[in-house]
């Protein structure tokens, strides 16, 4: 079966672009909704643990700061102690693996490593700093004692009321020693109580006040005397103050590192977001734009459907309908345009057909001549012309004569010969195109003569008879002549005549004069002379 290949090509086209462009969308929201996923996925899996993590690292670092200052300043051992355990529980919770992976984060792991060692040498620090304190604090009690007991019995014992009043303003100035925490007030300290002892010096008055002097001398201002002892306090004070700030700044430090780390992943974890969010916006406009080709492309081809297909089928289906052979509008080589010109020969074909049949209906089928069917709707028009324009009309009826004789002498085939030579004659004598003949029936025939009066009638039948007789068919069998003759009825119409004018009266009429005519003679014309 042949088909127009460019109609299916560009259905084949068109279908293949709409199917490819929606696949093409199918698979870029595909690719980034997968992105999308490895996002969420990194957020999921990555980020958030590590972003909790960091954030519990950071508030064990942050709680450790506040514990080393907690352990720089601890007054007494006890509370060293307290605090020491705290930093341990902290330390180990922060070395822990749920907090540190030891493989992936060596760096963290060797920098809380360095803090634990740093915060055990500060531990040592203030446990010397407490213990000298305690120590000095012990010497001190038992000076003051020695001093106090002393200053009660002066006045009534060794020491001279002026001495008295020395020795109380040295026992002032030896209280301010552990007040002092700057070594350059102490050392300034240390001079003003070496002046009051030289003045008590200077005021001996014996033995034992020279004893007293001595020994605050050495107590006071001596190798582990309690100036040296507060100066090496001091000394150890600034060295764990020292290692305390090292120690939090080292912590500052691994919580800086953390803070970093964490800073990194949400960083990268937004990058990826916003990478993500820019492909799927992107994704929105071009799966819009293709929608909207798709849509086109749809549009294109139901339009084209439309015109090419639809409009050209409900033409087809008028054209069908009103049996049209016009198919100018049918241009091209597709299936409907080869369907409308196939109808279009069909109905030319039917109606030459048609045609044929009416034209075979309404003549003879022996002499080719209108027959009388023919005869019958011609005279019904030309009764119809006749009274509408005030016309006469003239109907004769011819009859062959002794035709029964002529088939018994002849044969029935000649006879059917001769009235075919009677049908060509009256055919020839009818040379008006208004004129009509036809074959009545049997050797019958009849001529209808419209605008035609009695006396053009009376000419013309003669004329018609005379044709006949002029052909010579021999008619051995005629009783009147020797050649097949005709006998004529006549009857003229006129408008204002008062018989009724119907085909049935012009029959009886043209009868009834054809009847006189054979009654005559045969072989003439007789005329409805009354009419
Ligand atoms: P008349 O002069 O009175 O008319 O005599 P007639 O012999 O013609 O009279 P009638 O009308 O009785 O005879 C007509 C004959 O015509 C009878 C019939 O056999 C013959 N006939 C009628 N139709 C045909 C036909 O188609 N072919 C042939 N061969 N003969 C026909
Ligand atoms: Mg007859
Ligand atoms: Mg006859």
């Amino acid at each position: 079966m042949r088909y127009n290949k460019a109609t299916l090509q560009i259905f084949i086209i068109a279908q293949g672009s709409i199917i490819g462009l929606i696949l093409l969308i199918l698979m870029l929201s595909f690719a980034r909704l997968n992105d999308v996923r490895s996002v969420l996925s990194t957020v999921t899996s990555n980020a958030v643990p590590a972003l909790t993590q960091a954030t519990a690292l950071t508030r064990e670092v942050q709680h450790l700061i506040s514990l080393t200052a907690r352990l720089t300043s601890s007054e007494n051992q006890s509370a060293r102690r307290i605090v020491k355990t705290q930093v341990d529980e902290t330390l180990s919770r922060l070395q822990s693996p749920s907090l540190i992976n030891q493989d992936s984060e060596r760096y963290l792991s060797t920098q809380l490593n360095v803090l634990a060692q740093e915060i055990d040498e500060l531990n040592g620090l203030v446990r010397r700093r407490i213990s000298v304190e305690q120590e000095a604090h012990a010497e001190r009690e038992a000076l003051f004692l020695f001093l106090n007991r002393l200053v009660d019995k002066s006045s009534a014992d060794y020491l001279s009321e002026e001495s008295a009043d020395v020795l109380v303003s040295l026992i002032l100035q030896i209280a301010q020693i552990n007040q002092q925490f700057q070594l350059h007030e102490l050392r300034l300290l240390e001079t003003q109580i070496e002046n009051a002892i030289e003045a008590l010096a200077e005021l001996s008055s014996g033995a034992r006040h020279n004893e007293l002097v001595s020994s605050l001398s050495s107590s006071v201002l001596g190798d582990e005397g309690m100036v040296d002892k507060q100066a090496n306090i001091l000394r150890i004070r600034g060295r764990s103050r020292g290692r305390g700030s090292f120690v939090e700044h080292l912590a500052e430090e691994v919580a800086t590192n953390i803070e970093f780390k964490a800073a990194n992943i949400t960083q990268e974890t937004s990058a990826k977001g916003q990478k993500a969010i820019a492909g799927v916006s992107k994704q929105i406009t071009q799966s819009l734009v293709l929608s909207g080709v798709v849509m086109l492309i749809c549009c294109i081809i139901i339009v084209y459907i439309y015109k090419r297909i639809i409009l050209r089928l409900i033409d087809l289906t008028k054209l069908v309908e009103k049996g049209s052979t016009e198919v100018e509008n049918f241009q091209g080589s597709d299936e409907i345009a080869r369907l409308a010109k196939s109808f279009a020969s069909y109905f030319e074909r039917v109606r030459s057909q048609e045609d044929e049949l009416i034209r075979l209906s309404l003549s003879d089928a022996l002499t080719k001549i209108p027959n009388r069917r023919a005869f019958e709707i011609e005279i019904e028009k030309s009764i119809a012309l006749a009274k509408r324009h005030s016309w006469p009309l003239t109907l004769i009826l011819l009859d062959v004569d002794s035709f029964k004789g002529y088939n018994d002498y002849y044969g029935h085939t000649q006879g059917d010969e001769c009235l075919k030579a009677v049908a060509a004659g009256l055919n020839s004598a009818i040379t008006r195109t208004t004129d009509f003949c036809a074959r009545y029936g049997g050797e019958e025939f009849v001529v209808i003569l419209p605008c035609t009066d009695e006396s053009g009638a009376r000419i013309k039948a003669e004329e018609i008879r005379a044709c006949i007789e002029s052909l010579q068919l021999e008619h051995k069998k005629s009783a009147i002549s020797d050649c097949v003759t005709m006998s004529l009825g006549v009857a003229t119409f006129n408008y204002s005549g008062t018989k009724e004018w119907s085909l049935n009266t012009m029959l009886n009429e043209a009868d009834a004069a054809l009847y006189e005519a054979k009654a005559s003679g045969r072989n003439c014309c007789k005329f409805a002379s009354h009419i």
